[in-house]
């Protein structure tokens, strides 16, 4: 058996992961509050643990592994949403206006994870189906001493719980310098967060022992991590911006829940997103959605590629130049290698893999593959006894594990292909029929050296000009050329 080793950040070393049962291997993945259009950086995350969840598959097989990814559709930001259609003079009532919202947000994250290649989970919980769960949950925790009720609110009393603060490694002191907690009259302690809180008439509520209200957010993962997966599972994960106070929050509710539960075992925390260097954020200017970038013409499997190039407890640095990169990889890739394998993932590759998800050298491996096969597609003499078709299929699989190169994401390679070149040739032939009035050929001269430049191969003839792609073509050199 394959072994798998991950960076936990609840012991903050690299262990050995041991599931509790190798038949069920369980995990749980913070999922979007569902109120607009999914952004790069939130893509991170589904990219890690959609690896994750193919590796694991791989090793225990995929009708042992349950995974986990909620939505939360219960939240002040889908009601401000949808209160500000209300007062545009939307039809229907506010009620029907958030579950508008969230089933039109559900839709467009499917339809944009999807095209990055993630697996669904097998379980995708949303918040508004747990509310029993939750309230029961919170009932649980004032019996035993770990919640109060206050004005129509439940609040966790933070000094019950003597580990809190365990995960993120921070004192009860610097966590509440650092987080800004909300002072209120109900909690006995700033500290103490929100289980349950009153809502007003205009606002999505249900009842409970404490009035008409709804949850806070942290509750719900916890509900439904033990609903779904039990008190105790395998591996939790979520972006480092979620390990305080979210995760810190869930361990609180959960462990103090159940005598002995432990919650989850392994905590991974996928580092954030940046682009050119920069923090993406509205006002520098460089904030994209995944739907943006699928709408520019930049193939999901390529943002998927890229993604994997950095390991996911590092910063990961969107750029111009990787996408580029990425993309010309991916078309040689899939024009030399094809999309189909009925091979097994080479091992060293898996190795790699399972060393922390260490994705960047995952993909090292698969082009040391790559040159055996590119040298063959370019005629040069091979070792004796290389056998390119296997080469071939354990290079696919291989890919495949990745999320790479899988029928589904594929077809995008041609396309491009195809409308370039095909709009530079007739635009070269035009250029070609004024210089040949002109007598004055540098703007061809000019445009054939860019082409080449690009690897293209082309031809001119009195018949026309005719452009092929040829073993290094980079299309995004060909950027600026119309
Ligand atoms: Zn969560």
């Amino acid at each position: 058996m394959v072994e798998i080793r991950l960076t936990n950040s609840k012991t903050r070393k690299k262990e050995v992961f041991e599931p509790i049962d190798p038949k069920n291997v369980r995990m749980y993945v913070c999922g979007p509050t569902v109120y607009d259009r999914a952004h790069l950086g939130n893509a991170r995350p589904v990219v890690v643990f959609d690896v994750l969840n193919r590796l694991l598959r791989h090793v225990y097989g995929s009708e042992h592994v349950t995974y986990v990814r909620n939505f939360t559709d219960v939240d002040d930001k889908i009601n401000a949403t949808a209160l500000a259609r209300k007062e545009a003079g939307a039809e229907g009532s506010l009620e029907d206006l958030i579950h508008e919202r969230t089933e039109e947000t559900i839709g467009w994250y499917h339809a944009d994870m999807d095209a990055l290649g993630a697996l669904r989970p097998n379980h995708e919980p949303r918040a508004t189906g747990y509310i029993p769960q939750m309230i029961a949950m919170i009932e649980g925790l004032i019996a035993r001493g770990h919640a109060y009720a206050a004005e129509g609110h439940v609040l966790f009393s933070v000094g019950s719980y003597a580990d809190y603060g365990a995960l993120s490694g921070r004192s009860v002191e610097d966590m509440i310098a650092g987080a800004r907690v909300e002072v209120a009259p109900y909690k006995r302690d700033p500290m103490d967060f929100v289980l349950w809180k009153p809502s007003s008439d205009d606002l999505p509520g249900w009842d409970s022992p404490w009035g008409r209200g709804r949850p806070g957010w942290h509750i719900e993962c916890s509900a439904m991590a033990d609903d779904i997966l039990g008190e105790e599972f395998d591996i939790h994960g979520g972006g480092i911006d979620l390990q305080f106070p979210h995760h810190e929050n869930e361990i609180a509710q959960s462990c103090c829940a159940h005598d002995h539960g432990g919650f989850a075992r392994v905590w991974l925390h996928n580092e954030m997103l940046q682009v050119e260097g920069k923090k993406m954020s509205k006002s520098l200017g460089n904030f994209f959605t995944v739907r943006d970038l699928l709408d520019q013409g930049v193939p999901g499997e390529v943002i998927r590629f890229v993604f994997l190039g950095t390991h996911y407890r590092k910063p990961m640095d969107w750029t111009e130049k990787k996408r580029a990169e990425a993309e010309a990889t991916l078309r040689k890739w899939s024009e030399v290698a094809g999309r189909e394998s009925n091979g097994r993932p080479d091992e060293a590759f898996v190795a790699s893999l399972a060393g922390d998800l260490n994705t960047a050298g995952a993909l090292s491996c698969l082009h040391q593959m790559f040159s055996v096969l590119e040298a063959d597609w370019n005629g040069a003499d091979l070792p004796d006894g290389t056998d390119i078709a296997a080469t071939r299929e354990t290079f696919v699989a291989s890919a495949n594990l990745l999320g790479l190169l899988t029928p589904d994401l594929g077809g995008w390679e041609k396309r491009h292909l195809t409308s370039d070149l095909a709009a530079l040739a007739e635009h070269l032939t035009e250029v070609r029929a004024g210089a040949m009035i002109m007598k004055d050929f540098s703007e061809v001269d000019r445009l054939k050296s860019a082409l080449i430049e690009a690897g293209v191969e082309v031809r001119m003839s009195k018949a026309g000009v005719e452009l092929l792609p040829g073993a290094g073509f980079d299309p995004a050199k060909l950027e600026g050329l119309l």
